[in-house]
């Protein structure tokens, strides 16, 4: 049975946002410019509509299995899907948002478009096959660049991010934005827990 004191926070504080932007209706119009192409990219690639899971469970981070993750995605018998753990962003919210919704509600909108991204670019991870580091690692270098101009146009129009997000879009910048610089490289091997070599 779903956990009453995750249910009202997913009522009350994520799926407004999740509501806004899937409903083509959110404030910033660059962002549901964004967030309408990924779905016409998924649509295409998969054939299939987006599949939202909100969930109690904590998923344990795919990498070393220590941290936890607030949110992944996924092919579910053909449907892709966002996997979204309640209980995570609900300390998100107390902890690095201090409460403060209109942050929670851009950093939950960065990483639910980081992982549009990730289903639009074909870049998911199987959990069938092993995956790669170095193809994990590939994925989240293009990945995690294309987020950060998600990043960019919430900063243009007077957004705040979190600290953990503005340091990936920090060192963005300090690659010169490009995914192909070994600063980025390095940035995304660290990010992601692989000693830099
Ligand atoms: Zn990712």
């Amino acid at each position: 049975m779903p956990d009453a004191t995750n249910t009202a926070f997913w009522e009350s504080r994520l799926f407004p946002c999740l509501k806004a932007i899937q409903g083509g209706c959110y404030s910033i119009p660059e962002i549901q410019a964004l967030a309408n192409s990924l779905d016409k990219d998924i649509h295409g690639r998969y054939q299939a509509n987006l599949g939202i899971d909100a969930t109690d469970t904590i998923f344990p981070s795919s990498l070393d299995g220590k941290i936890s993750i607030p949110m992944g995605c996924c092919i579910r018998s053909g449907t892709p899907t966002v996997l979204i753990s309640i209980p995570i962003w609900m300390r998100t919210f107390k902890t690095l948002c201090g409460g403060n919704q209109v942050l929670l509600e851009t950093v939950f909108l960065v990483a639910f478009l980081h992982e549009l991204i990730h289903l639009a670019r074909g870049l998911v991870v199987d959990a069938q096959t092993t995956f790669e580091q170095d193809s994990m690692l590939a994925a989240e270098e293009v990945v995690n660049a294309e987020t950060c101009n998600v990043m960019e146009i919430f900063i243009k129009n007077g957004r705040r991010l979190i600290a953990s997000d503005q340091e990936i879009y920090d060192a963005w910048t300090f690659s010169g934005k490009n995914q192909h610089s070994d600063r980025w490289k390095q940035f995304i091997r660290k990010r992601y827990g692989w000693r830099v070599s």
